[in-house]
């Protein structure tokens, strides 16, 4: 009798020990993450990643700690770099096999997305951009193109091929260009929640007063795609026009930053795209809210969400060139370029 009790009062006691456990472990999966108000207009909340129970603060890295790529460009102008130092590969010709590519990525159907801004006088660059992209982006790809604009009428219907579509967004307008361009993370970030999550598997995010002019295919799919700008591939680090002043939330401290990114061409897989969006849109607020216009708008908030959240795949200048500059020997061909605007009377 006495034994039968002993053993019940045991199994009791193991029973609850268990339940007490469970309890304790589901507690501390569902405590330790505290979220942070990622909408209040307050600076350094936007250089802080979550927060995890016990963590210290982020600290921006000091000079010396941050990974410093050594960039073959700064000191051998003929090489060029076919990988970052946290390895993501950066894309040019020769790096790739286009055939190979293409018996991986055909086979998956995939839709590529495009948005691009047409605002004001911008209208007239869609036909061109459009036509040249038929003949060079994505072939053979379900293609959709998403136009933003004030205006639907000036939008030209330019004929496209089997499996491409265009669909035209009305979006409202804005007097000032920087607006324009700044709004931009915005209605991108709102486009992939709304419709795109549901008819694309990747984005990229495109300047339309540019032109493309040799294939630009599924080489440049990621996760999250960069590109770099034609004006910084070869200028030493210190020179990158980033945001230098501390109050706003597109800063960069001295010793960061890999490559100087260029905003006029941007992508990757919806879910991320929308991640990266909204937080330079939030970071955009901040500053907003602050009486602060970064150093080169969009793109500087751009350049610093890719230090803390880095590209998965890097473009080549070949992908967002400049025809106002001269073609290097280290640049076998020119992908995608921006037209001449013929100095500022577009702006005005
Ligand atoms: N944009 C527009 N209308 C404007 C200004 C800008 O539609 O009045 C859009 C357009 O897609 C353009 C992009 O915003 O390509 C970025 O502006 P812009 O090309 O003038 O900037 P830049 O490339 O010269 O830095
Ligand atoms: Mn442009």
């Amino acid at each position: 009798m006495h034994r039968k009790r002993l053993a019940w009062s045991l199994g009791l006691c193991l029973l609850a020990g268990a339940s007490l456990w469970v309890l304790w472990v589901s507690v501390q999966n569902w405590l330790p993450v505290s979220y942070l108000p990622y909408y209040l207009p307050c600076p350094e909340v936007f250089n802080m990643k979550l927060q995890y129970k016990g963590q210290k603060p982020f600290q921006p890295v000091a000079q010396s700690q941050y990974p410093q790529p050594k960039l073959l460009l700064e000191h051998r102008p003929t090489e060029l770099l076919t990988l970052t130092p946290w390895l993501a590969p950066i894309v040019s010709e020769g790096t790739f096999d286009p055939e190979l590519l293409q018996h991986i990525y055909q086979p998956l159907n995939l839709t590529i997305g495009v948005t691009v801004f047409a605002m004001g006088k911008y209208t007239r660059f869609v036909q061109r951009f459009l036509e040249s992209a038929e003949k060079f982006f994505m072939r053979g790809y379900r293609v959709h193109y998403y136009v933003f604009t004030h205006d639907p009428a000036a939008i030209p219907r330019v004929p496209l091929g089997p499996g491409r579509h265009l669909s035209v967004i009305p979006t409202q307008g804005h007097s000032h260009w920087e607006e324009i361009s700044m709004r931009r993370m915005e209605a991108i970030s709102r486009h992939i929640a709304g419709r795109a999550h549901g008819e694309v598997d990747y984005l990229f995010c495109l300047d339309v007063d540019m032109v493309f002019r040799n294939p630009w295919g599924p080489e440049t799919l990621g996760d999250l795609v960069a590109a770099i700008h034609p004006g910084y591939y070869a200028v030493p680090r210190q020179q990158f026009p980033y945001e230098r002043r501390p109050v706003s939330t597109a800063f960069v401290a001295d010793g960061e930053g890999d490559f100087y990114y260029g905003g006029a061409v941007f992508g990757g897989q919806l879910a991320r795209l929308y991640e990266f969006t909204r937080g330079c849109h939030m970071a955009i607020l901040a500053d907003k809210a602050n009486g602060i216009m970064a150093a080169w708008q969009e793109e500087s908030h751009l350049n610093r969400r890719f230090i803390s959240h880095k590209p998965s795949k890097v473009l080549s200048p070949e992908y967002l060139w400049d025809d106002r500059k001269p073609q290097p020997p280290s640049l076998k061909l020119i992908r995608f370029s921006t037209l001449d605007k013929d100095g500022g009377w577009l702006r005005n």
